[in-house]
């Protein structure tokens, strides 16, 4: 099959979404690109939360659990006050 390489792999970061962590109906898609981990609707982590090895928008895992953790707990914040 045909290789598609580009030059370029921060470009690739900024135009194309990943399709690892981007997906919507990935099995660990978080929300938040660049993150894997499973998450339910009213924001929480069933799974351990992982950096995206494949755009590696993050250092490390720990990098990407917090910025989740964050962004959940922002969720929740905002799902409960808009009632
Ligand atoms: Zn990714």
């Amino acid at each position: 099959m045909p290789a598609r390489k580009r030059t370029s792999k921060a470009a690739d970061k900024v135009l194309s979404p990943c399709e690892a962590c981007e997906d919507p109906a990935g099995r660990f898609y978080s929300g938040l690109p660049g993150v894997l981990a499973r998450v339910t609707r009213d924001g929480r982590a069933l799974s351990k939360i992982e950096r995206c090895d494949a755009c590696e928008l993050f250092t490390g895992d720990e990098a990407a659990e917090r910025v989740l953790r964050a962004h959940l707990a922002q969720l929740r914040r905002t799902r409960s006050s808009a009632r």
